[in-house]
């Protein structure tokens, strides 16, 4: 449990923070595959062999179980060998229930390889409550939820749909990864894991592939940590070491994040070039109230439609300077992207339509440089791409 009441002490300073056999201030990456042994069962600090447990790793893994209130982390390989480790707790003839605006890589885990295990899924509404209930199957195992979910930002009232899961015996597993623990923490809001990618916020730098999950109960912990060894999707030393590092500025670069984002939903919303936007931290958002109640702020992710019948959004895209076309989110630097051909193209494309995801739909991950800057390539992109 936690050590630390403030969040920005705690990126620094909680789980293991500095190397007690030299007193380095850093964990070492420790680049070593085997430990050596004092004698037969006499393992010096319990490592043996570095798919079942590596210092750097555990640094990181304990650094996250605090910042989560859990009780224990484990790294994977990439966010979706994460979700993937998590989903071998259930088993064939059991039913996933996921947000309708699941992750699309999440989706195609579930759809393309889970399915052909037996293992089932359903899409449900997880942002209405009541629908949701109705929506509980009886092999339902579990509920998986996003909050703010990829990339329309709807919310689900987490407190609420965990309830009513937990009244029917699923496990409520939450990806915060467009939040993190420094905006919202599942687990304080009766969520039983929470799994993240963390190759987006909490790197914060595009610089690795990683995957994080937090577990709360003893019964989780042993089950996760047999599953990360005998699967053996873990993370490596230095991508350990890189995404530790970048958890020890979450709480500043966020702060700048969500500060440039406000202003940009701002710009964005006032634009008669823009059709819709999506941005839980506006207060025109149907999900503004609930996400007020169980988040810091409304993140740094914003989705809009600009309006088709006098823009070209792919001119748009075109016409962009300084904001880059890429996938992925939670960098320093701010990148664009069209989730109908990138992100979401896994889902087929009546699926797509009918949760909202249009061809003319933009996603923005607001990075940390001057809003000014932002604002006005975002404003000369629309410009130029006037019919
Ligand atoms: C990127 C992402 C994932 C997948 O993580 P990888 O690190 O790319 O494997 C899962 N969930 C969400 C919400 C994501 O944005």
């Amino acid at each position: 449990m936690a050590k630390f009441k403030n969040i920005n002490t705690a990126v620094i300073h909680g789980g293991i923070s500095l190397d007690e056999f030299t007193g380095a201030v850093n964990v070492p990456v420790y680049l070593s595959s085997t430990f050596k042994q004092d004698g037969l069962g006499n393992r010096r600090r319990g490592y043996e062999y570095a798919r079942s447990g590596n210092p750097t790793r555990e640094a990181l893994e304990a650094q996250i179980a605090e910042l989560d209130h859990g009780l224990a982390g484990f790294a994977f390989a990439s966010g979706l060998a994460a979700i993937s480790t998590v989903l071998n707790l259930f088993k064939g003839g059991d039913r996933i229930l996921i947000s309708n605006n699941v992750y699309g890589g999440t989706y195609r885990l579930l759809d393309k390889v889970w399915k052909n295990y037996g293992l089932n899924y359903s899409f449900v509404s997880t942002n209405n409550s009541k629908l949701f209930e109705s929506q509980i199957l009886p092999d339902s195992k579990a509920v998986l939820i996003e909050s703010p979910a990829n990339p329309l930002l709807s919310i689900t009232d987490i407190r609420e749909v965990a309830n009513i899961a937990h009244k029917h015996g699923l496990t409520v597993i939450v990806d915060n990864t467009f939040m993190t623990p420094y905006l919202q923490r599942p687990l304080d809001l009766g969520a039983d894991i929470v799994v993240y990618s963390a190759t987006k916020y909490l790197g914060g730098h595009s610089d690795s592939v990683a995957g994080l999950v937090v577990v709360s109960t003893e019964e989780q912990k042993e089950k996760i940590g047999f599953l990360q060894n005998s699967i053996g999707a873990v993370l490596p030393p230095f991508d350990s070491y890189l995404i530790s590092r970048g958890i020890k500025t979450l709480g500043v670069r966020l702060d700048r994040h969500v500060q440039n984002a406000e202003k940009i939903a701002t710009y964005l919303q006032q634009h008669p070039a823009v059709k819709n936007i999506y941005y839980p931290g506006l207060k025109s958002d149907p999900g503004y109230e609930v996400n007020r109640k169980q988040a810091r702020n409304g993140g740094a992710m914003i989705s809009f439609e600009l309006d088709e019948q006098k823009y070209d959004y792919k001119r748009f895209f075109q016409e962009l300077r300084l904001i880059l076309l890429a996938e992925s989110l939670g960098g320093v630097e701010s990148l664009v992207c069209h989730p109908s051909s990138m992100t979401h193209a896994s889902i087929p494309a009546d699926i797509r339509k009918e949760i909202g995801i249009t061809d003319g739909l933009i996603r923005l991950s607001v990075g940390i440089e001057e809003a000014e800057d932002l604002i006005e390539d975002l404003n000369n992109a629309i410009e130029k791409s006037k019919k």
